[in-house]
């Protein structure tokens, strides 16, 4: 308790930022306002989501090549298997390679209709692990996966969702990025989880800065996070006070971050739902300093 304030972070944490592809010219406009704000804390990667059902296709790859092009940070495409045959997949993940784009998010998804049970489309891949096994025979893509530290909805227990980020990993990926969580342990418990089971590719924490508490709560229910009673203390009665919410918001992340890096966590994943502020301060308060960063980069 006498320690200062985050005096323990070095500003040697590697952050990603997670965005999605703006669907109307003001969306767009936040879209770069936030790219400009994040992109001098250089990120190792930032990534642009996939809609459901495939929905988002020419946004998702406009954005990416855009994000390619104006800024020079490596970008990844998030790619589903959702509603799509393997060679439509392989068309799209094409397109992204010849655009250069060498990193890619490789995903089952969701079926369109909300709380439907996917269904892997005739001639399609069965799931994640099998599209990772199919870009592999493409192009030698970075290769990045989900992780469920509260296990997916679909999984019949902790063991068969371990088992399967195996299958991921051991068909291709990289590295897994986790579903967004809010109680450190949780991370913890998954992680030695994961190392016990074999996997030693690098699990990265997805990290949801609370925008709008409601949004969520539904966000969690659908995905099987859990939402903490502490926390719905914390946010009660702030729905009319953004300003409020938003340094609670800061501080309920920014804590959640600096006990994943004491225990020994040094990459975040931020899911900014296209908005920087969060995000930044977060990453301040984890001791980035764009300068700083800069000469880490030059060394
Ligand atoms: P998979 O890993 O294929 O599997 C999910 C579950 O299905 C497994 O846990 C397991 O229970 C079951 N399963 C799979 N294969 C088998 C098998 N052979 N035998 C038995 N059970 C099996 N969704 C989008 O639509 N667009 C996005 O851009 C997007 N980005 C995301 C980014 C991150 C970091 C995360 C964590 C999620 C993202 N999602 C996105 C959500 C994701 O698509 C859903 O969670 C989806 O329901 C599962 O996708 P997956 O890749 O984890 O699936």
């Amino acid at each position: 308790l006498d320690a200062p304030l985050f005096a323990d972070v070095a500003g040697d944490a590697a952050v990603s930022f997670e965005f999605f592809p703006p669907k109307t010219e003001k969306m767009d406009g936040t879209l770069w306002e936030s790219i400009a704000t994040l992109s001098p804390l250089a990120p190792r990667f930032v990534s642009v989501t996939y809609g459901a059902g495939g929905t988002t296709r020419e946004r998702t790859h406009a954005t990416v090549a855009r994000i390619a092009r104006e800024t020079g940070i490596p970008v990844a495409a998030h790619l589903t298997c959702v509603e799509a045959t393997c060679d439509e997949i392989d068309a799209v993940a094409n397109d992204y390679w010849n655009a250069g784009v060498r990193h890619i998010v490789a995903l089952r998804g969701d079926p369109p209709t909300v709380g439907a049970k996917f269904e892997s489309p005739k001639g399609g891949y069965a799931n994640a692990a099998a599209l990772v096994a199919g870009l592999r025979k493409l192009h030698p893509f970075e290769i990045s996966v989900a992780a469920y530290p509260e296990c997916h909805p679909d999984s019949s227990d902790a063991t068969a969702d371990i088992d399967n980020l195996k299958r991921k990993i051991d068909a291709g990926a990289t590295r897994a990025i986790t579903q967004f969580f809010f109680e450190p342990e949780t991370f913890f418990r998954f992680r030695d989880a994961a190392a016990a089971a074999g996997i030693s590719a690098e699990i990265v924490p997805g990290i949801m800065p609370v925008m709008s508490f409601a949004a969520v709560q539904k966000m969690s229910a659908m995905c099987g996070t859990d939402v903490p009673a502490w926390m719905a203390r914390l946010f009660e009665g702030l729905d009319d006070h953004p300003a409020a919410r938003q340094l609670v918001a800061a501080t309920v992340a920014a804590e959640l971050c600096r006990k994943l890096y004491a225990g020994g966590e040094r990459a975040f994943h931020f899911y900014t739902l296209n908005r920087a502020e969060l995000s930044y301060a977060i990453c301040h308060l984890l001791g980035l300093r764009p300068q700083a960063v800069a000469e880490r980069q030059a060394a």
